[in-house]
């Protein structure tokens, strides 16, 4: 027996939201070939790695071997993209294999993303190209080592398939983990049926995997719906504060966990500018840096109103109750980008908001008129609190403006040992990131490694990894373009 195979997946989601699942299966991989396997996350799950990347563990990472008693299936859920409500999206090229107990034993899903048209596919191929994967990997196990919560990826398969895009490109298949894929989506999915019963069960649903707490509160569905909020409000803060733009953030890429999901056309900032936008195809700048959170809330206003049947047999009621929840978003925004901006900027405990807070204004008001780059700005601010201020002085063209800011930051005392600890040195910039996959499409993949190598060890500086700290070279985060279901 291959031992990647004895894992047991229930299926929970499938068994009580018969309604929003869709048995299906993975198309075949005719040439199936690990590219990458997270060996730790494997152990985390109780997968032994080793079998994982025998030619049956391979067959399960594409969905080709499914282990027994697993019902692999594609998700319903419905969604607003770009601010215009689509009744039926679901996975269109993914699939849940099933749920398994960790290590720790928490339920994760295992997902399939690139494994084959499904009915929800539309006009869409079901398939993934290798870059696309590669960089969803990249970034979230970039992300889980910043500390902020999201997907995880297991592997990356390649599948021995083209897929024609602009070019004809290698396929792929990403492996995914997450603590469940239920959306904002999802929610509205449900409500959208009319059926209250279903609303009902998948609120249950959500609460026993994520919120437990909101089963024994007085109110348990308007519970849940505020630790939705918390938990999204202490997300999009944490996006913020390390420079992570999500790119699109429709109703159906925001997580009921809380996790971090779906990373199509993210990138992190270079120059620090609240209007960057990456995204090919975000013409307005709906999902631009500075929108994140005003559109993270607009998103929970929506699940508000997906749960409305919930909060109250009285839909006028209902609202009330849920406008005034949705208003706890901006004051738990406001507290987690508050203290995280003083934990950047290594700030003792207990100094005035009214001292803190135009500190912050004009730092980042000297940040954005220099075209400061982000990553660097806050750890070359930890080298002026040990005392050399000039690798954070090269960084602005304001010097007047920087050396009058720097004085009032520096009498503060504030602490470069705490500053090092928030504040990465590597973060999965947009010039080493192409790079990596470009040379990972064409079949080496010593730049990916190289990368995940400096990225998943974010705040510990290290000999020999100067060029993953630095800044693009000339003006590559002006033009960059990034892109979406590909
Ligand atoms: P996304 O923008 O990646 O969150 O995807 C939005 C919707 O489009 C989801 O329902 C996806 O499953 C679907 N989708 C994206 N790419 C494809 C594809 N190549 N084939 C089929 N469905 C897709
Ligand atoms: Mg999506
Ligand atoms: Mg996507």
């Amino acid at each position: 027996v291959v031992p990647a195979l004895t894992v047991t997946l229930g299926s929970r989601f499938a068994g009580e939201l018969p309604e929003m699942a869709v048995r299906w299966q993975a198309e075949d991989a005719p040439d199936p070939r690990l590219l990458v396997l997270n060996e730790p996350l494997a152990v985390e799950l109780g997968l032994d790695p080793e079998g994982l990347r025998t030619p049956e563990g391979v067959r399960l990472l594409v969905g080709n071997a499914v282990p027994e008693g697993a019902s692999p299936v594609a998700q319903a859920y419905s969604g607003h993209q770009f601010g215009g409500f689509s009744p039926r999206l679901g996975d269109g090229r993914a699939l849940l294999l099933g749920e398994l107990t960790d290590t720790d034993g928490r339920l994760r899903d295992l997902h399939l993303k690139g494994s084959g048209r499904t009915p929800f596919a539309r006009g869409g191929d079901g398939l993934a190209a290798v870059g696309p994967m590669l960089r969803e990997h990249v970034v979230s196990e970039a992300m889980h080592a910043l500390g902020i919560p999201t997907t995880r990826s297991l592997a990356v398969v390649a599948t021995g398939r083209p897929v024609r895009r602009e070019s004809i490109l290698p396929g792929a298949v990403l492996a995914r983990v997450a603590s469940s894929h239920l959306r904002v989506g999802s929610f509205q999915y449900a409500a959208a049926t009319g059926d209250r019963d279903l609303l009902r069960r998948l609120a249950d649903h959500a609460i026993a995997r994520h919120h437990p707490g909101a089963a024994v509160a007085e109110a348990p569905y308007l519970a849940l719906f505020e630790a939705v909020v918390a938990a999204q409000a202490s997300l999009v803060a944490r996006w913020m504060l390390v420079g992570f733009i999500h790119g699109v953030m429709n109703t159906d890429n925001m997580t009921i966990s809380g996790e971090t999901i779906d990373y199509g056309p993210c990138a992190f900032l270079d120059a620090f500018d609240p209007a960057t936008v990456f995204s090919s195809i975000d013409e307005q700048g709906r999902y631009a840096y500075a929108n994140q959170p005003l559109i993270a809330e607009w998103n929970l206003a929506r699940l508000a109103e997906a749960l409305l049947p919930l909060l109250h047999d009285d839909q006028e009621q209902a609202v009330e109750i849920a406008v005034a929840a949705l208003g706890e978003f901006r004051v738990h925004y406001s507290a987690a980008w508050s203290a995280g901006m003083r934990e950047k900027l290594g700030l003792p405990a207990g100094l005035d908001d009214s001292v803190v807070s135009p500190l912050v204004e004009e730092l980042l008001g000297l940040m954005k008129a220099g075209h400061v780059d982000h990553t660097s700005c806050y750890r070359a601010l930890g080298v002026a609190a040990r005392g050399d201020v000039e690798p954070a002085r090269a960084l602005f063209l304001d010097l007047a403006g920087f050396d009058a800011w720097v004085a009032r930051w520096l009498a503060l005392s504030p602490s470069a040992t705490a500053m090092d600890a928030v504040n990465p040195v590597y973060v999965p910039r947009n010039h080493l990131v192409e790079e990596a996959l470009d040379a990972a499409t064409a079949g080496d993949l010593a730049p990916l490694t190289a990368l995940l190598g400096a990225v998943t060890a974010p705040y510990d500086e290290r000999p020999g990894l100067e060029r993953y700290a630095a800044p693009a070279p000339g003006d590559f985060g002006a033009t960059y373009r990034t892109f979406c279901g590909t």
